[in-house]
């Protein structure tokens, strides 16, 4: 959990109902249909289309959006949640503009890409708003999977494989499922409970069992789940969190960004959420850029992102660092975090400037003092509680192929595996990838 309300400096209610329900509400808000045609009549409809191949979970961008634009969007909907389930989080968070609409060709030729995530959202939203499941399950095999975690990844692994005729318990820590899309991102990109709804529409493909506070290495043995289940799938994700490593890290007003997200997107009511006056966010990712501009909307003066390396070697893309720059969140680069002053409570984080030496960073010395009540750590998660017997690279769970571990009948995905980018559309075309071979398995 993040700090108590009552943290010297850090405080609820900094701004009125009124403005936080305006600094929180949807980032993009939904194309209507009139906008959907306009936006649609721009593709090109290319053949071998450079945006297909750039998409994870490889959607057929061109045809859906003909499909918008020859006025039948469900069946635009149908076409996207063929290749991805979570299409419709997917069109809400999906970093488009280094995917899809980075390669499309009236990007590369005018600077303005077709709006495919838009244009994705109004198909998926169409088809979700009447409540219908367009996908039956196939006759049943009588094979049961256990598949571990409902974040993307195990969604995706479990709905492909109930289509398949399996039966599928469906594990996780939490106390609800969705995984990132329902405690990791920030609260403008999925607004009015969507991530739940999207689980719970999910599910209605029947065939699944959610099992709620059941963890791996707590609840759940890998080795028992192996005796009990046809396979398995780890689509866990990573709980573990990095240490800062610098002194005074356990001052008060030092947390985790992941809890303080995980608070937000739980929250009922906005005013109850403690902000610091001055915050200093430490990281360069995804979750470093959500809680800066997120302490910026609950009403902290001040928010600075302070990040090791320099811009270029930020992983969160160059429009996600505008977004945050322009709500008001200042970048510091090349700076390391070497100690939280403060006598109890936080009142500033002393940075040291870095530099690039060959492939390593190293400190120059020369230090400064960055006012900060609160300090956010988001530098990193790491894999947590993974079963001894599977073997990992790079502090992930080794996998090949559609992501077969070390094991026989156990596959992971998602962040908690090896390869490929931490994206939810990533761990989305994983699971898929995953339960189509479990599939071929089973059915020898
Ligand atoms: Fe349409 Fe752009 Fe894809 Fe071409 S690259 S099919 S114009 S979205």
């Amino acid at each position: 959990m993040t700090n108590s309300p009552f943290t010297p400096g850090i405080a609820p209610a900094r701004l009125d109902a009124e403005a936080l329900a305006e600094n929180f509400d949807d980032l993009h808000g939904p194309l209507d249909g009139h906008e959907a045609l306009v936006a649609a009549d721009r593709c090109y409809f290319c053949h071998d289309a450079p945006c297909i191949t750039a998409c994870p979970t490889a959607i057929d961008i061109p045809l859906f959006i003909r499909q918008i634009a020859t006025g039948t969007p469900e069946a635009a909907a149908e076409t996207i949640f063929d290749q991805n389930i979570l299409g419709g989080m997917c069109a809400r968070v999906c970093p488009t503009e280094t995917l899809c609409e980075q390669a499309c060709v009236r990007e590369v030729a005018e600077g303005k890409p077709v709006e495919i995530g838009r244009l994705q959202r109004f198909a998926t939203d169409t088809l979700m708003a009447k409540g219908v499941h367009p996908y039956a399950r196939a006759a049943e095999t009588g094979k049961r999977v256990a598949v571990v975690g409902a974040g993307p990844a195990g969604l995706a692994c479990a709905h492909r494989l109930a289509m398949k005729g399996h039966d599928v318990d469906l594990f996780d820590a939490r106390p609800k499922g969705g995984g990132l899309n329902e405690y990791g991102i920030a609260y403008y990109k999925a607004t009015d409970g969507f991530a739940g709804a999207e689980v719970d529409w999910l599910l209605k493909i029947g065939g699944i069992t959610f099992h709620a506070g059941q963890a791996l290495g707590r609840e759940l043995d890998l080795s028992r789940l192996q005796a009990e289940y046809d396979a398995v799938f780890l689509g866990m994700g990573l709980s573990g969190v990095n240490a800062l490593r610098a002194t005074g890290e356990t001052r008060e007003g030092v947390a985790d960004a992941v809890d303080f997200i995980a608070d937000l997107r739980q929250a009922d009511n906005l005013q109850t959420l403690a902000v610091g006056r001055n915050v200093v966010v430490i990281g360069g990712g995804m979750t470093a850029i959500d809680a800066a501009v997120q302490s910026k909307l609950l009403g902290a003066e001040s928010v600075t992102l302070a990040y090791r390396r320099g811009r270029d070697a930020m992983p969160a893309s160059r429009y996600e660092q505008d977004l945050a720059a322009s709500k008001g969140v200042r970048f510091v680069f090349n700076a390391m975090p070497v100690e939280v002053l403060g006598n109890g409570a936080a009142v500033a984080l002393r940075c040291e400037y870095t530099r690039a030496e060959g492939k390593s960073l190293v400190g120059t010395g020369e230090t400064f003092d960055i006012p900060a009540d609160q300090v956010l750590k988001a530098i990193g998660q790491t894999l947590d509680g993974a079963p001894e017997a599977l073997a990992l690279d790079g502090g992930k769970i080794a996998v090949t192929g559609a992501g077969r571990t070390s094991v026989d009948g156990v596959w992971a995905g998602g962040d908690c595996a090896s390869g490929g980018e931490d994206l939810t559309v990533t761990a989305v075309a994983e699971g898929r990838d995953a339960a189509e071979d479990i599939h071929s398995v089973l059915a020898g």
